[in-house]
């Protein structure tokens, strides 16, 4: 498995992209402003988005992705993945024919270029010898974490997430865990509005990545932009036994 990193930022700026994460060369999990980083072959060739909720940090690219790669994807649609909230949210918000058009039918219903797919809590899609398994996970809305395996090796991805017990119960039940990418929004001094919007920050994060029992690389995502190093210094001192490393953008993982 090849893991690549499109866009890992809280926020927008100069060199700093929102989530987008590549399985493959056929595989999206969340269409952040990182997606603008492949190139159109590379747009062309993806076949499946996973979302991890709706929110427009996650969510941005898809109908820009879908306007660019039209053509291509008009006799094999691109299938949407996410739970049924994150995908009423998309169809009512983004493909209404106000904000951009509605791609589940176009060109026409038959023959439309995406077609969501429902993910149950828990559920599993195999792809090619790829698993790629739904977990719930706390968010302001509902959200999925993604757990991604194959080639006898496992990826994690957290989505955006607050305090949960779900999710580490999940890694914990896995027979092993190699790279784990999970959120960490906000430095400590921002705990209560941390806790308010349902994401981490590093005393939080402590709390519960100290009950996993694997020992993966773990890099941190979704940082605030002009509080990275404080967010990573603060996570370093609260784990100090744990591999941690945060994201810039661009990495790949070979797994
Ligand atoms: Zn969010």
């Amino acid at each position: 498995m090849n893991i690549r990193i499109l866009g890992c930022s809280g926020g927008i700026g100069a060199g700093l992209r929102t989530t987008a994460i590549r399985v493959d060369e056929d595989i999206l999990i969340d269409t952040g402003t990182g997606v603008g980083d492949l190139t159109l072959d590379e747009m062309r060739a993806i076949r499946h988005v996973f979302m991890t909720h709706s929110h427009l940090d996650h969510a941005v690219g898809l109908p820009l992705l879908l306007d660019t790669v039209f053509e291509a994807r008009s006799s094999d649609p691109l299938l949407v993945h996410g739970r049924v909230e994150t995908l009423d949210a998309l169809r009512k918000h983004i493909f209404n024919w106000v904000l951009w058009p509605d791609f589940s039918v176009l060109p026409s219903p038959e023959a439309a270029v995406m077609r969501f797919q429902e993910m149950q809590v828990g559920g599993s899609v195999e792809l090619g010898g790829r698993r790629i398994t739904a977990v719930d996970v706390n968010h302001t809305v509902p959200g999925l974490a993604y757990i991604v395996e194959g080639n006898g090796k496992v990826f994690a991805f957290s989505g955006d997430t607050g305090p949960n017990r779900t999710l580490w119960q999940a890694l914990n039940e896995l027979p092993r865990l190699d790279v784990l990418v999970v959120e960490t929004a906000f430095a400590n001094r921002n705990l209560q509005l941390a806790n308010e919007s349902r994401h981490y920050c590093p005393d939080t994060l402590a709390a519960d990545l100290g009950t996993l029992r694997h020992d993966p690389d773990i890099w941190l995502t979704h940082l605030k932009p002009g509080a990275e190093d404080e967010i990573l210094g603060e996570v370093r001192a609260a784990l100090p036994g744990r591999r941690l490393q945060r994201l810039v953008g661009g990495e790949t993982f070979t797994l």
